[in-house]
């Protein structure tokens, strides 16, 4: 009979092989104290670490006025939604931010998915079915969930070089003039922390005809005057097809969504597995969206102290030759180059110096540019990276690691 048990462990073992096994932090953050979190460790006891590489990049998660929503909804609305929105799961806060995501990204409409991952696979999937024919172009560095989204609509698909408008405008060239076409692509690659060229990528969407398909995940909330991302920053929030988001990082909640004309949510809404066939977000996270959106479209001081942190670690980092890579938004990669390193200062900062920051390995990243990636917020203060830079620059040392102006 079938070994079903050994099929398991060497799919592990696989993963174990090739430096990718993941181990998670234990962790409890602590309300109102972040980037402050407790971690358990394998024997039981408890240490104070500081987490560096949240994407809850302004510490929505942990601000009054979002908990103080969400606890209101529950005591007003209870638990869960109830249902799918077709059958019982359309709660009031879920309406209303539709509305407000759909204003904030001035579109006519806004429509909510479980996650961010679900919208973009749902819908991504679901434009190939509603348009009979669609040549989709895509990011060499899309998202996992925009690449599942893409292939399972089983369309025919170009995948372009990461940024390179040149290789974008001959796959376009290259395709029937009367297909309809799609351009996919992000804003903020959060690996890199490099932003897309969205006047550039608009430009071409019109010379060939294509509509443009915006995943915003890691800016909403972080770029523009109101928060509403690098297309408001960019002026062309109006020039963009379809938005797609998260609440889960910046908004500090958990859900996702997309905005767009009208018509094109309705269609989605109405064509969309993965929007109807599931249970809708229940009121609390719909109504903490809700409020940290509107306290994130309010402060724009937040979005300027977040820019000045990322500022300022580079700079730190940078002056002990510690090879933070180019980046022109507020993620900030460091560079190491190897697998095996980067997790062992992974561990060595988590273990001796309480710092938290993932190891991001293949197949996140390209082999051999293995990295450590620190997502400083306006809650990480000078005491803080004194603390970051001076273990970074012992374990660069310890660790013998290249250092700038090697690495370039
Ligand atoms: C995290 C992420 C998503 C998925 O969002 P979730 O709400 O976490 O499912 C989509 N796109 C990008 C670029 C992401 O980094």
């Amino acid at each position: 009979m079938f070994d079903y048990k050994a099929a398991f462990e060497t799919a592990v073992e696989q993963v174990k092989s090739e430096g990718r096994y993941r181990v998670f932090a234990d962790l409890k953050r602590v309300r109102g104290q972040f980037p402050l979190a407790k971690r358990r460790r394998a024997d039981g006891t408890e240490q104070d670490v500081i987490v560096w590489c949240s994407n809850d990049y302004l510490g929505m998660g942990q601000h009054p006025v979002v908990l103080d929503a969400m606890k209101a909804a529950i005591d007003e609305a209870g638990a869960g939604a109830g249902g799918t929105r077709n059958i019982s799961g359309t709660t009031r806060s879920a309406v209303d931010l539709e509305a407000e995501l759909a204003s904030w990204h001035q579109k006519e409409a806004a429509l909510l998915f479980t996650s961010g991952y679900v919208a973009n696979e749902a819908t991504l999937t679901t434009l190939q079915r509603i348009l009979p024919g669609l040549i989709t172009f895509s990011d060499s560095l899309n998202h996992a969930s925009m690449i599942a989204g893409i292939r399972n609509g089983g369309g025919e698909r170009h995948i372009f070089a990461h940024n390179d408008l040149e290789h974008l405008e001959a796959l376009l060239a290259a395709a029937p003039a009367d297909a309809p076409k799609l351009i996919a692509f992000e804003s903020v690659y959060s690996m890199d922390g490099d932003i897309a060229d969205l006047a550039g990528t608009i430009a071409l969407a019109k010379k060939y005809g294509a509509l443009t398909y915006l995943d915003e995940v890691h800016a909403v909330g972080l770029y523009g005057t109101t928060g509403a991302g690098v297309a408001e920053r960019d002026g062309v929030l109006d020039q963009i097809d379809i938005i797609e988001c998260t609440l889960g990082k910046a908004i500090g909640v958990m859900g996702g969504y997309i905005a767009a004309d009208a018509v094109i949510v309705d269609a989605v809404r109405s064509w969309a597995s993965g929007f109807i066939f599931t249970t809708s977000l229940p009121p609390a996270l719909t109504a903490g969206a809700l409020a940290s959106v509107r306290h994130l479209k309010a402060h724009p001081e937040l979005r300027d102290a977040h820019q000045e942190r990322a500022a300022t670690l580079k700079a730190r980092l940078a002056a002990a030759s510690i090879p933070v890579m180019d980046s022109e938004s507020h993620i900030v990669p460091v560079f190491v180059g190897d697998p095996v390193h980067t997790k062992m200062i992974s561990d060595m900062l988590l273990e001796q110096h309480g710092v938290y920051v993932q190891p991001i390995n293949y197949p996140t990243v390209p082999k051999g540019t293995e990295r450590l990636r620190f997502t400083p917020s306006p809650n990480h203060t000078d005491a803080m990276m004194d603390d970051l830079v001076k273990a970074m620059d012992a374990l660069w040392t310890h660790c013998n690691v290249a250092r700038l102006p090697q690495v370039a």
